[in-house]
C-alpha cells in the first residue's frame, strides 16, 4: 500500500497544473460522468484532471471491476500491457476521481438522468458484442466467439463456466488473422508449464489441462500482404516453445521480390512472414503447429447432432483494384473442407446502444461524433461525449485509444473555456439519490482485488 501512497503524491503534483485551460468558463466546479472505466474512460480522466484544477471525475463502470479490457481482453502473458493499470490506479485514488463499479448505465441509470447531475457526461462504454460470420451451422457446440474465449481465459464474470469442447478433437480453425486471433492460439498451444506462470485464471488453466487440441488454423480472407497482426505477436509466436509456426512456402513466393517496397512496418512483417514459411518438412509428430491460411471464406459449420465437426471454405482470389490500393477477395467457386473440433470467430467486436436518447449509427457502429463531441442529425448535444472504441469503432491498441481520449477531453476542455457546458444538477451527489443499487467502489474493489490475489498465490502454491 505504501507504494501506492507515494505514486498518488507524485500523481496529484503533476495535475496541480494548468488551471488557465478554463480560464473565461464557469466558477466552482465542474462535475463530469465517464461511462466505462477501460483505457477510454480512465484516460478521458486523466487528461481532463491534470489539465484542469476545478474538474471532479466519476467513472461509472457495469462490473464491480475497473479497468475494461485491460483486464479482460489483455493476454494473461502480457503483463507489461496491463502495467498500465498502476497509472489509473493512483488517478483513481485521488479525491479528484471516483469509480463507481457496478452501475450500469442505460439499465440502472438512463443517460438523461445521468446528464441531470453533470456538466459533461462522456460515454466510453467499448464495444462488448462480437460480429457473427452469418453462416449456416454456426450455432452448433464447438463454435465460440473470440470475445467468450478470451473473456473465459482472463476470468471476466460470467464466462468462468464456458462448456469447451477442448478434448474432443486435436484441430481448432481461427477465423480471423488479426492479434486476438494470435492470442487466443497462444493461449491453446502454450506448454501448460508455461501458462501457469502467468496471469491465467485456475479455472482455464485446469480446463486446458485436458486439451488435445495440438494444431490451430488460422483462416484469412485475402492474403499473407493483408494479416491484421502485428510483427511483435507473430516473432512471440515463432519463439513458442514445442511449436511451429507454419506458413507454406508457397503462397509467399509471389511475393518476394515486391517487399522492399512495401512500408516499413508491413516489410518487415512481410521479411518475418517469409522467413518462417516453408515446405512443412520440418514439423514432427510432437509439435503443436500454428499454420496460417490464407484466401478462404467460412462457408457452412459442418456438424452431426449439432456439434461441429468441421468447417467448408471457399477458396478464394485476390483482385486488386486499378490504382493498386485496395485488394479484394472474390470465391472461386472451388470449396474445400477441415476436419475440426472447434471453431473460433475472431472477426471483430461490436458497439451496442446503450440508451435510446444516443445518436447511434447501426451500420457503422459508432456513436455520431466530431471529435468527440456527440452530434444529432448535424446538431451537436451539448455536455455530451464519447471517447474510445465506441467513438471510432473496435480498432486499435492502448495507445490509439489514449491519444483517442485526449482529443475528447480537449473538446470538453474548449468547451467549457466558452461556457457551452449545460449547468447541472452538481450541487447534489447522484450516489445519494438513486436507491437499490450497490455501487462498488475503488476502496472495495481494492479489497476484492487483495482476496483474488490471495486465493490465486494459494491456487499456484497447492499446484506447484
Ligand atoms: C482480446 C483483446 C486483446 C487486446 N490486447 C491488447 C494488447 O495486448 N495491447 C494493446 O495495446 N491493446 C490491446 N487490445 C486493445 C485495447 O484493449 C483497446 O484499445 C481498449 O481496451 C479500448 O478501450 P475502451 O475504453 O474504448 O473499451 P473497453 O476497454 O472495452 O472499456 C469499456 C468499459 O465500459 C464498460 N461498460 C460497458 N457498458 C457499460 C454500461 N452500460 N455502463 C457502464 N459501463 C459500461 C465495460 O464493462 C468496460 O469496462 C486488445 C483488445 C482485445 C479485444
Amino acid at each position: 500500500m505504501s507504494w501506492y501512497i507515494s505514486a498518488v503524491k507524485c500523481l496529484s503534483r503533476s495535475f496541480k497544473s494548468n488551471n488557465a485551460a478554463l480560464s473565461g468558463g464557469r466558477r466552482g466546479l465542474t462535475r463530469i460522468a465517464i461511462v466505462g472505466s477501460g483505457p477510454a474512460g480512465f484516460y478521458t480522466a486523466h487528461h481532463l484532471i491534470k489539465q484542469c484544477d476545478d474538474v471532479r471525475v466519476d467513472i461509472f463502470e457495469a462490473l464491480p471491476v475497473p479497468f475494461g479490457l485491460i483486464r479482460f481482453g489483455v493476454a494473461p502473458d502480457h503483463p507489461e500491457v496491463k502495467n498500465v493499470i498502476n497509472q489509473f490506479t493512483t488517478l483513481a485514488l485521488t479525491d479528484r476521481c471516483r469509480f463507481i463499479g457496478n452501475i450500469n448505465i442505460g439499465t440502472d441509470i438512463n443517460i438523461n438522468q445521468l446528464r441531470s447531475y453533470y456538466n459533461g457526461v462522456v460515454l466510453a462504454y467499448g464495444a462488448e458484442e462480437d460480429k457473427t460470420m452469418g453462416i449456416k451451422g454456426e450455432d452448433s457446440y464447438g463454435v465460440f466467439s473470440a470475445r467468450s474465449f478470451v473473456s473465459w481465459y482472463n476470468g471476466l464474470p460470467g464466462y468462468e463456466n464456458l462448456n469447451l469442447n477442448l478434448s474432443s478433437g486435436d484441430t481448432a480453425v481461427i477465423i480471423g488473422q488479426g492479434n486476438v486471433a494470435l492470442d487466443i492460439a497462444r493461449i491453446l498451444l502454450t506448454p501448460l508449464d508455461t501458462l501457469k506462470e502467468t496471469d491465467i485464471c485456475s479455472h482455464a488453466v485446469d480446463a486446458l489441462s485436458f486439451s488435445k487440441i495440438k494444431k490451430v488454423i488460422m483462416v484469412g480472407r485475402r492474403g499473407p500482404l493483408q494479416v491484421a497482426f502485428t510483427i511483435k505477436e507473430l516473432r512471440e509466436m515463432t519463439k513458442l516453445p514445442q511449436c511451429k509456426t507454419m506458413i507454406k512456402h508457397k503462397d509467399m513466393l509471389p511475393y518476394k521480390d515486391i517487399i522492399s517496397e512495401l512500408p516499413r512496418p508491413r516489410k518487415r512483417l512481410t521479411e518475418l512472414m517469409l522467413k518462417t514459411s516453408s515446405d512443412g518438412r520440418d514439423i514432427s509428430n510432437d509439435d503443436n503447429v500454428l499454420e496460417l491460411l490464407f484466401c478462404r471464406s467460412p462457408m457452412e459449420i459442418i456438424a452431426r447432432n449439432e456439434i461441429t465437426k468441421g468447417i467448408k471454405l471457399e477458396i478464394n482470389e485476390l483482385i486488386e483494384d486499378a490504382n493498386g490500393g485496395n485488394t479484394t477477395a472474390v470465391g472461386s467457386g472451388e470449396y474445400e473442407t477441415i476436419d475440426c473440433s472447434m471453431v473460433l470467430r475472431s472477426i471483430g467486436y461490436k458497439s451496442r446502444n446503450i440508451d435510446p436518447e444516443i445518436p447511434f449509427d447501426e451500420k457503422l457502429g459508432i456513436i455520431n461524433n466530431s471529435k468527440g463531441r456527440v452530434v444529432n442529425n448535424g446538431t451537436t448535444i451539448n455536455g455530451l461525449y464519447c471517447s474510445g472504441w465506441v467513438k471510432r469503432g473496435p480498432t486499435g491498441v492502448i495507445l490509439t485509444t489514449m491519444n483517442d481520449a485526449f482529443e475528447t477531453a480537449g473538446s470538453i476542455i474548449e468547451d467549457n473555456k466558452n461556457g457551452m457546458l449545460p449547468s447541472s444538477n452538481t450541487a447534489r451527489d447522484i450516489l445519494n439519490d438513486i436507491k437499490g443499487f450497490e455501487p462498488v467502489l475503488f476502496e472495495d474493489w481494492l479489497k476484492i482485488d487483495e482476496e483474488e490475489k490471495r486465493r490465486g498465490e494459494l491456487w499456484a502454491w497447492s499446484n506447484t
